[in-house]
């Protein structure tokens, strides 16, 4: 292990009450730090301090245009995040998803006036989550008990703009450990994909999905009482941030654009309705080009088929299960990007369940600049 890599390492602290209590004094001065929770590693600052937030846009390289979600410990603490009338259409909604939480919900509604610019990259609405991991919970808890208040702790995925979500703490002292005073060790994350987020709408508009995650539309659906809208989905033609979908969506979802979670090796979507070999074999036959190691990743049992053409072959869920190939993806990715491979192709999941939020997160993968 070089010298760099074993030195961020020892940034990675077992969750005992001492790193969490010392994780969340940091988090109080203004220092950033790498937070489990079960969808993906958060770059967990407070959220009520500009001085810190500027320090995760600055450490992730990110726009400023694409806002950042608040964490806090309870559904309690989450309303006082929103600006809504207890009475009105947006409080009852709100009511009816709080039984996700905590867990893999992010809710979109208007603000309070409290809340930072910074934070909403200056629109009116506020994105907030309680997330469902012990150690996420507790540093939360313990940051409420040291303040004296709930402090909302804004905390994107903990890698750089554009780059592969992380899944395991060692992805956050690899990306980030220049940034970050300490990554909280909290395992594998359980989802391994982010959020789900719901925007509440308003009087006159329905709830909508604005990015596919963990729960489907239709358990918000089934929630909510009511239709939801799903998201747009990004088209094999959109490409990166100036894109028509990217400024189609930032009116209502900003930050999501075509372009996003790419390992640096290109990815390939293949179709699932023609043979594996024949398709993106642009280099001609018989040179002496040596051919391209392609890596293939499928989901669901290894076949002669799908083995065809590639120089490995690696499934995701070999049983199936898309929830199983959610939680090994964004590990699969990272480490197909190591330099072994010159192409990621991917045959496509199911669209069902959180496979629609697999294929979303493969599809922007894919784009080109
Ligand atoms: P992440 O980078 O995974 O933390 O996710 C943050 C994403 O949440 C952003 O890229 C936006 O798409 C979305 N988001 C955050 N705040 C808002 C908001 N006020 N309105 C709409 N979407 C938001
Ligand atoms: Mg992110």
């Amino acid at each position: 292990m070089s010298r760099s890599k074993s030195l961020f390492r020892s940034l990675i602290c077992p969750p005992s009450s001492e790193s969490i209590a010392r994780a969340a004094n940091a988090i109080l001065e203004g220092k950033l730090i790498g937070m489990p929770t079960e969808t993906v590693y958060g770059l967990a600052a407070r959220g009520d301090m500009e001085s810190a937030v500027d320090k995760i846009f600055a450490a992730k390289n990110r726009p400023r245009s694409n806002p950042l979600i608040l964490h806090v410990a309870d559904v309690e603490d989450a309303e006082h995040l929103f600006d809504i009338d207890a009475s009105g259409i947006i409080a009852a909604r709100l009511k009816r998803v709080h039984r996700f939480w905590p867990g893999p919900l992010t809710v979109v509604g208007p603000r309070d006036s409290q809340i930072l610019d910074h934070v909403t990259a200056g629109g009116d609405t506020v994105a907030v989550r309680v997330p469902d991991h012990p150690v996420a919970l507790e540093l939360l808890r313990e940051l409420k008990r040291l303040a004296s208040r709930p402090i909302p702790v804004a905390a994107p995925s903990a890698n750089r703009s554009n780059y592969i979500s992380p899944t395991a703490p060692e992805h956050v002292a690899e990306g980030l450990g220049e940034e970050v005073a300490m990554v909280l060790d909290g395992g594998l994350c359980r989802v391994g994909l982010e959020s789900t987020i719901l925007f509440l709408g308003n009087a006159s508009s329905s709830p909508r999905v604005l990015r596919s995650g963990g729960l489907s539309a239709e358990q918000l659906s089934e929630a909510l009482g009511e239709p939801v809208g799903a998201p747009r989905q990004i088209q094999s033609s959109d490409s990166g941030d100036a894109s028509p979908v990217a400024k189609e969506s930032f009116v209502a979802a900003p930050g999501q654009f075509a372009k996003h979670y790419s390992p640096n090796t290109p990815v390939v979507l293949l179709s699932n309705d023609s043979g594996f070999a024949e398709q993106n074999s642009e280099l001609p036959q018989n040179t002496t080009v040596p051919a391209p190691r392609v890596l293939r990743i499928v989901f669901g049992p290894l076949t002669r088929e799908v083995s065809q053409g590639a120089s490995e072959v690696w499934t995701l869920a070999s049983d199936g299960r898309l929830e199983r190939a959610a939680f090994e993806l964004y590990g699969a990715l990272r480490k197909a990007d190591e330099g072994q491979f010159d192409r990621i192709e991917v045959v496509p999941c199911e669209e069902t369940g959180i496979g629609i939020a697999i294929m979303d997160r493969l599809r922007r993968a894919s784009q080109q600049e």
